[in-house]
């Protein structure tokens, strides 16, 4: 009877370190299978968060392109910014109107302002109006001239293309359609009719719109410093087989500083520069399709 029981607790004793070992052995089990699993999880973890900041680079540099500035190097001149704008929309201000460049007969500018700059006393109501955006530039500019001793006047501004109709028909019936093609625009090709070009002259209405302004003290001012406010002598001499309109000392065409600073280093007419502007606007275009 004694070996008998001391057989069977040896038997119970078996048992109990077989089911400890069972027991272990789960619990060594389970937390291996944890700890794969774990590992796992923290490898996958890792690989998104590298594809998140991979996929966050790749964003910031889409983002960084469409902002990247984009420069215009005339000849001749220091390179310059281009606007983020559209400058073909025809209210840009640096939008390419010429002989053969239609603005098209339907065209109104918006935000049509009589400035504050005075006009001379025979010129319709309508046509002393300019845009908004050149009031200040040219107050700038007047303020300036005055205090150089030139006392300067507004000729025409705005024109609707009805009224450069007319404008044209009484050319053509004073001098003939050569000679009027040659000093005044079809109806819809008029920068005028943008409300960005004025014609100028002094308050004495010396050579008033006629090429002797040139010689004038007041006329020379102009060509020197109009730039300066961003206005550009539209129409300069040696450039009418490009322009397509003789020189026109009067006409000035707001651009903004940094295009009519460039102009005037560069001594390239807007239609010149247009190709320049062109190809910057084709990168702007690209870089911001970068997808
Ligand atoms: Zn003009």
């Amino acid at each position: 009877m004694k070996v008998k029981g001391k057989s069977r607790r040896h038997r119970a004793g078996k048992l109990g370190i077989l089911c400890f070992g069972l027991v272990l052995a789960t619990a060594v089990a389970v937390s291996g299978y944890w700890a794969y699993q774990e590992g796992e999880i923290a490898e996958k973890q890792q690989q998104t968060d590298k594809i998140i900041k991979q996929a966050n680079a790749r964003l910031a540099a889409i983002e960084a392109k469409k902002k990247e500035p984009v420069y215009i190097t005339l000849p001749g001149a220091e390179k310059f910014q281009v606007p983020a704008e559209n400058y073909e929309e025809p209210n840009n201000i640096w939008t390419l109107v010429s002989k053969a460049r239609a603005i098209g007969v339907e065209y109104v500018p918006s935000e049509l302002v009589t400035p504050s700059v005075s006009s001379h006393p025979g010129t319709v109501a309508s046509e002393k109006k300019v845009r908004k955006i050149i009031d200040e530039p040219l107050t700038q500019l007047f303020a300036a001239a005055q205090k150089e001793g030139h006392s300067l006047m507004i000729g025409s501004a705005y024109r609707s293309a009805a009224y450069q109709e007319q404008l044209f028909a009484t050319y053509v019936s004073r001098v003939g359609y050569e000679q009027a093609d040659k000093y005044s625009a079809h109806p819809g090709f008029s920068e005028h009719q943008t409300g960005l070009a004025v014609d100028l002259s002094t308050t004495s209405q010396q050579c008033y719109l006629s090429e002797c302004f040139i010689g004038t003290a007041d006329g020379q001012w102009l060509a020197e410093n109009a730039y300066k406010f961003g206005f550009n002598l539209r129409y300069p001499k040696g450039k009418e087989a490009i322009t397509g309109y003789n020189f026109e000392p009067w006409h000035y065409r707001y651009v903004g500083v940094a295009l009519a600073t460039a102009l005037h280093e560069s001594g390239l007419t807007l239609d010149e520069a247009w190709p320049y502007m062109e190809t910057a606007l084709q990168t702007l275009r690209s870089n911001r399709a970068v997808q």
